[in-house]
């Protein structure tokens, strides 16, 4: 099994990140990643959202951020594992790690770096039994490309930020939205929801989804009932789309031992966790004034990658080296 300098937990914006400011400090690099792609939250919740707050880039899409960060982490070719979950941890009698992932793989390296975010991330799937037919077809838990609902009938359930976002955004592109809830108040920006309520959207509260129907795996009606009432509608649909929130859990790292604060891992100025050779950068590192922002992240990684880098080779320079020196 090849020993690693870096194991990078996590595919998000700051682990890509990191990954390439270790191909400049010329450490062997590997990136593991639970989901099937990478892009962490931003792949996941907001790939068409404008960010507007990463200084030097006045506005970009959360897809080509990503695709731009992925390109920089391919740099220097580091070693990229998609679909695992890192579960266990061991140290091994040199001082080297050895990972577990959940299907049983393993990965050996000298240092860990967590660009974990606060976890594997999962969208709360609908409860209703036909549900699973239509997955990945169309009915949706999150919104991979606006195309998909262009010119359709969308039905969107939820009532939380998402869902508002989500149906407004919707609205210019698609042929109808019709928004189920099952509470009569939204939660969100109070804008984003006078917008909505204002809109040309059929809002139903307090409504639940109550069954689907279609044919060939396509769902094409929903049936949806009045709490209040019993009242029973059914919405022929093209695209469905579940806002019902997400679970976002550490798993199993939770239980290695490191020092935890508000949920997040403690870390010092120079990113160190409280286990020699395991540091943090990224939402999941805390430390006093912690800002939850991509461009937070992109200073926390290099100083990980620069103690990670000073924790194999002592004699090497902690401080950042700029990037010119490197080409
Ligand atoms: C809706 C929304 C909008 C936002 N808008 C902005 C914005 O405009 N500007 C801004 O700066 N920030 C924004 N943020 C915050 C920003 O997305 C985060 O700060 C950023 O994604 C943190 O990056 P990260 O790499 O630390 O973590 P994440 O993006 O969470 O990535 C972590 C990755 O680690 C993986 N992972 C976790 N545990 C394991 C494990 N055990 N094994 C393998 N892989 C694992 C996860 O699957 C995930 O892909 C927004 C956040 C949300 C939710």
């Amino acid at each position: 099994m090849k020993l690693f300098d870096v194991t990078i937990i996590g595919g998000g914006p700051i682990g890509l990140f990191t990954a390439f400011y270790c191909g400049m400090r010329e450490m062997e690099t590997k990136i593991i990643e639970f989901l099937p792609y990478l892009g962490g939250k931003v792949s996941y919740f907001y790939p068409e959202k404008m960010i507007r707050d990463i200084g030097g880039i006045p506005a970009i899409t959360g897809e080509e951020l990503i695709r731009q960060l992925e390109e920089q982490a391919r740099t220097f070719e580091p070693t990229i594992v998609l679909n695992e979950q890192v579960v266990g941890l061991e140290r091994l009698t040199d001082g080297t790690f050895l990972l577990t992932s959940h299907n049983g793989e393993k990965h050996h390296t000298r240092t860990i770096i967590l660009a974990t975010g606060f976890g594997t991330l999962k969208s709360a799937r609908l409860d209703l039994e036909e549900a699973e037919k239509y997955e990945g077809r169309n009915l949706h838990y999150t919104v991979e490309t606006l195309k998909n609902f262009s010119g359709k009938h969308v039905l969107i359930s939820g009532g939380g930020n998402s869902a508002v976002d989500w149906a407004n955004e919707l609205l210019p592109i698609a042929k109808h939205i019709t928004v189920v809830h099952r509470r009569k108040e939204f939660s969100g920006l109070e804008r984003n929801i006078s917008n909505l309520r204002n809109s040309t959207a059929t809002i139903l509260t307090p409504f639940v989804m109550e069954g689907l129907s279609g044919e060939d795996d396509q769902l094409s009606s929903v049936r949806v009932k009045n709490l209040e009432t019993e009242e029973i509608q059914n919405i022929v649909v093209d695209e469905v789309l579940v806002n019902h929130g997400f679970s976002i859990d550490l798993g199993p790292i939770k239980e290695w031992g490191l020092e935890f604060e508000n949920s997040s891992i403690k870390v010092d100025s120079f990113m160190q966790t409280n286990i020699p050779g395991i540091f943090a950068a990224g939402d999941i590192a805390s430390y006093q004034n912690k800002l939850h922002l991509i461009a937070g992240g992109f200073s926390e990684g290099p100083t990980a990658v620069n103690s990670a880098k000073a924790y194999i080779e002592p004699e090497k320079e902690l401080k950042p080296i700029f990037s010119t020196n490197h080409f």
